[in-house]
Order: structure tokens, then C-alpha cells, then sequence
């Protein structure tokens, strides 16, 4: 991955893996590496390895394993360029300036820029509102009053927008040109052309990206004043379908847990983070959109589900099932009890029980299979045609279990519960599943070859035998020895790197294999091993040629067995008579 010369590689060449893996393990000298339980899977022994001077990690339970920046992206989540730059950023290393490529995307970079800076700039204005005026006094004693203190606003960056309607334009009028005042959203332009506010009297709330940079705000109604929240527009820093409110805060949490929180608007995931439970994110509009989904899942695949418990909360519920299903992720849904006789949102539900009685909630959440059905359940069941429609509405989300023997058991749970007749249920069921887009995926085959003694030696040698390395991998590449042997894509690999003569790097050639052998090399490397020395590596050599020997040999005599006459049949003896003559000279 990192090219000779580039960027990543002179931030890889001062980097410290040790360091920068060490922010997120606790790694203990084990010898020469070090040790730590692994981030990628559960475990309570130690078995995620740390090697400092090889720059690579490696973990012996589940397999994963790279360089420094492999690493950052599967703990960030991120791409390759932002894996470079935040480990630049933790080892103190300065970047140079990105390169543009023309001067519409030169343009476009110092746009957005400048846009992010604006509304930085913004928020800050907002912020003084809410602490330092009248008006947001008032803000802040609706707030308060419902239950929002003042550690709340600030942790959460509530700030006020003043009913004036042009207060914010005056603020930002001097430092921006009009054009980017517009394109902010945050200021709109009315049919004579002049310049207003967007948000009047209204409550504030900084949405960031995933990198937490606020790019949109949303606003809320101080009283009964319509719409009771009104967003930022799409801008070229933001678009609403491509971020979840508070995932910037919720990374770490949806990590070490596991399962989101998914609510409906800023307020529920306020009042779900403030209670302590950080792993929620808001989708900030009814509907769930299909790049939201990818977002949350380069997190975490299991989601609860917390919407509104009204009927367009409901329906944002199912489409967002639709959505999630079909994104392979495992879904719960929370639907929260009455509060006395209102409706509990998130929200509401936690200021008047408590954040104990909502974790217990989310603890008991039924799957969402069992939620459907209480659903088609307080359909009217008495008719056929009543049970028709239960029928049509529960089918497309059974079709989309993607195992079939919990297909089955649900299929068995829906006639139960809805007193229907099984069979019947189940022919619709079959023909629901054939139609089915995409079949259960397989898990990638993760279980090690068994790369024999002499293989592993060589590969060592290959990889860090810098005396001779490249002597080996000539006679290797000449005698063609690791052909045919369940390592050769790893020899091949090596035998490429060192003939190429470049500096060596064993997370290079490991990133260039496919994840099975790269999990083979990389516990190759880890192994104890004594000095590489020329003998050893012949004899390991002779091995190999034997080995190839016998592979022939078999070979030939299947064919002898396969009852060939004449000629074929005296070729196939001699070849035999041959192999087995240096096999003998060999052994
Ligand atoms: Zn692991």
C-alpha cells in the first residue's frame, strides 16, 4: 500500500505501531513483541500480537492482521487517506498539503473550507446567544425546563437563533461574500433578493460529520410555531441522507458494544446519550436512508430500532426494516410503553422513568420478527380477508431471513399466533423465499492451511533473511519448487518483492495476499525462530524437492492405474522407474 516515496510511506517510516495500536490496546511485552487482548474479536486470553520491528499485527484467534494503517482503518472505520493522516496526527508527524488534481476541484476543496469555517463560525455565534442574551435566556429556561441543564447545552452545543432575522447575516456579512452566505443555508435569500436568517427564534443543534465537523444545523421551535424543527437545506458540505445525527460521539461506543441505538430525532438521542447509554444515533428525518445504513454498518450490524411510537413513527419503523434487512444487519424493535396516558418517545420515556427502566427496555426488546407480528396481530383477524392482509404484510420481511431454518421456525410462530393453517402459510413462504435476491453468504473460510515445516522455514528466510534472501528466492523461482504447494501464492508473493529489489517490508506483501494466507504469513512470522543460516535453508530446499517428487510420483501412478496399454502404459513405467530412483538418491 504505501508506494516508495509517497506520503503514507514517510509517515509509515516514523510511525510507531506500537504507540499508535497501544491507544487502543493495552499491549504487555510478551519477548520481542508485544501482547493484548484483540479489538476484533471477544476474548480473555491475550492473543493479538504486536510485532515493533516488522511494523505488523497479527491476532492468533481471529485472524486479523496488517501494518499500522490497516489497523487505524478497521478501528476508525475509515479510508486509506484518513488512516494516513490520523496516524500522522498521533505520532506528531506534519503532513504536506494534499495535492489537487485541476482547479474545479482546487475550487470545490476551498468551498467546502470555506463553508466548514462559516459554520464553526456560526456555532459559536449561536452558543453566545444562548448563554449571553435575553432572548436565550429564555431559550435556556425552556430547556431547562425540559430537563436539559446547563451542562447538557454545552456538552451537546444547544445555541439560540434570536427572532431579529437578519442578526446572524450581520455577523457573518463582513468575513463572507454573499454567494457563500447562501450556499451555507444558513441564510436565505427571499423573492426581492434580500438576505435573511433562516433560523428565527429557534433552539439550536450542531450536526456533524463523521469526522466531527459541523456541517448543517437543526433547529427547533421555541413554542407552537410551524415546523416545530426545521434543518439546514442540502449544501456542498452537507446531505442529509449521508448523516446520522451524534455518530461523530457514539464511534467508540458502537464499537466496544456493538448494537446501535437508532431514534428519530436530536432530542431522543440527547436524551439517550445524557443517560449515559452513548451508542445511539438519530436519523434526523422519518426515513432511513440506504447510505445511512452503509455508515452505521461500518460500526456495528445489530440495531434496536427506537422510534416514535405514533403511526408515522411506526411506518418510519418498518420502511426502516425494509432498509436495514436488506443491509444484512440484525434488527430489534423497542416500542416503548405509555407514560401515564401519553405516547413515550425516547425522550419523554427517560426523563419521567429513568435511564435504568430504559436500559431494561432495550435489554427486552423483541426481534423485530416478533414485533411484526404483534403488529399484524392487532390487525382484524376474524376475516379471511382480514388474515390475507396480516399475511401480505408480514411476508415480504419473512422472506428476508436470509437462513432457512429460522424461516421455518417463524413460518411455524406466524400460523401459531395468528391461527392460521400452516401448510397454506408455508407454500406462500416458499414461493416468498425462491424469489429471494440474494442467498445466505457464506463465512469466509478462516481456518489456516497447514503449511508444512520446511515451508514455514523458507518463508521466514524469504522474509528476513537478508544475507541470502535474494539467492534463495532465484533458486526458488528457477526449480519452480512451491508450485502446486498451499503456500505458493505467499512464496510467490515474496519471491516477487525481494526480486524486485526493493526495501522489504513484510505488511507490504502481506497486505497483497488474500486474507487466508495472509493469516498463514503473518504466523509464520511470529513464530520463535533461530537465526536463518544457507544449510539449513538447502536442506529445506531438498524437502521441497522431494516432496514435489512424490506429488509426481502419485500422479503417475494413478495413471497407471487408470488401465492404459502400449505405449502410454511403458512411458508412465519408465517415468515410474525414474521418480523412484531419485527418490531414493534424494532421501
Ligand atoms: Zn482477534
Amino acid at each position: 500500500m504505501a508506494e516508495a516515496g509517497s506520503v503514507a510511506e514517510k509517515v509509515k517510516q516514523q510511525a510507531d505501531i506500537v504507540r499508535v495500536v497501544g491507544e487502543y490496546v493495552q499491549l504487555k511485552k510478551a519477548g520481542q513483541n508485544f501482547r493484548g487482548l484483540c479489538p476484533f474479536h471477544a476474548e480473555k486470553t491475550p492473543s493479538f500480537n504486536v510485532h515493533p520491528s516488522k511494523q505488523i499485527y497479527h491476532c492468533f484467534g481471529c485472524g486479523q492482521g496488517g501494518d499500522v494503517f490497516k489497523f487505524v482503518m478497521e478501528m476508525e472505520k475509515c479510508a486509506f487517506p484518513e488512516a494516513i493522516r490520523i496516524v500522522a496526527e498521533k505520532c506528531g508527524i506534519s503532513l504536506p498539503r494534499p495535492r489537487e488534481h485541476g482547479p474545479e476541484e482546487r475550487r470545490e476543496n476551498q468551498q467546502r473550507t470555506v463553508l466548514v469555517e462559516l459554520h464553526r463560525e456560526a456555532q459559536l455565534w449561536f452558543v453566545k446567544q444562548i448563554e449571553g442574551t435575553l432572548e436565550g435566556k429564555a431559550a435556556r429556561a425552556y430547556l431547562e425546563d425540559r430537563g436539559l441543564d446547563r451542562d447538557t447545552i454545552t456538552r451537546f452545543g444547544m445555541g439560540y437563533a434570536p427572532s431579529g432575522g437578519d442578526l446572524l447575516l450581520r455577523h457573518l456579512k463582513g468575513k463572507y461574500a454573499e454567494k457563500t452566505l447562501v450556499e451555507s443555508g444558513l441564510i436565505s435569500r427571499d423573492g426581492g433578493g434580500r438576505l435573511f436568517d433562516r433560523f428565527r427564534r429557534r433552539i439550536t443543534f450542531p450536526i456533524a460529520n463523521d469526522s466531527s465537523k459541523i456541517v448543517a444545523f437543526g433547529a427547533r421551535a421555541l413554542a407552537d410555531e410551524q415546523p416545530k424543527y426545521l434543518n439546514s437545506p442540502e449544501t456542498p458540505i452537507y446531505s442529509k441522507s449521508k448523516v446520522l445525527y451524534h455518530l461523530d460521539r457514539a464511534k467508540d461506543a458502537l464499537r466496544r458494544q456493538d448494537f446501535a441505538i437508532l431514534v428519530e430525532g436530536y432530542m431522543d438521542a440527547i436524551a439517550v446519550a445524557r443517560a449515559g447509554i452513548s451508542n445511539v444515533v438519530a436519523s434526523c428525518g422519518t426515513a432511513l436512508a440506504e447510505s445511512q445504513i452503509k455508515l452505521l454498518g461500518r460500526f456495528t450490524k445489530r440495531v434496536i430500532v427506537n422510534y416514535d411510537p405514533d403511526a408515522a413513527g411506526q411506518a418510519a419503523t418498518e420502511r426502516s426494516l425494509t432498509a436495514l434487512l436488506e443491509q444484512d444487519f440484525e434488527v430489534r424493535v423497542l416500542s416503548l410503553p405509555p407514560v401515564g396516558d401519553k405516547k413515550a418517545d425516547p425522550d419523554l420515556f427517560i426523563r419521567e422513568k429513568g435511564a435504568a427502566a430504559y436500559l431494561q427496555q432495550l435489554k427486552d426488546a423483541p426481534p423485530y420478527v416478533d414485533y411484526l407480528i404483534t403488529r399484524a396481530r392487532q390487525m382484524d383477524l376474524s376475516s379471511g380477508e382480514g388474515k390475507r392482509r396480516a399475511v401480505n404484510f408480514l411476508l415480504p420481511y419473512v422472506q428476508k431471513i436470509p437462513n432457512s431454518i429460522l424461516r421455518s421456525e417463524w413460518a411455524t410462530r406466524i400460523a401459531q399466533q395468528l391461527r392460521l393453517d400452516e401448510p397454506v402459510l408455508r407454500a406462500a413462504l416458499s414461493k416468498a423465499a425462491s424469489e429471494r435476491r440474494s442467498e445466505v453468504k457464506l463465512q469466509p473460510e478462516l481456518v489456516p492451511s497447514s503449511a508444512k515445516p520446511a515451508e514455514r522455514r523458507l518463508i521466514r528466510m524469504l522474509a528476513e533473511a537478508p544475507g541470502f534472501r535474494s539467492e534463495l528466492a532465484q533458486q526458488l523461482e528457477a526449480s519452480g519448487l512451491f508450485r502446486g504447494l498451499e503456500t505458493e501464492k505467499i512464496f510467490a508473493a515474496l519471491i516477487r518483492a525481494t526480486l524486485a529489489g526493493n526495501a522489504f517490508e513484510s505488511a507490504q506483501v502481506g497486505a497483497a495476499l488474500e486474507d487466508r494466507d495472509r493469516r498463514v504469513f503473518f504466523e509464520i512470522l511470529f513464530e520463535d525462530a533461530q537465526e536463518p543460516n544457507w544449510e539449513e535453508a538447502q536442506s529445506c530446499l531438498d524437502t521441497l524437492a522431494r516432496k514435489q517428487l512424490e506429488r509426481e510420483l502419485s500422479e503417475v501412478q494413478r495413471g497407471i492405474e487408470a488401465n492404459p496399454t502400449g505405449e502410454a502404459l511403458k512411458s508412465l513405467l519408465t517415468r515410474k522407474q525414474e521418480l523412484m530412483r531419485r527418490l531414493a538418491a534424494s532421501a
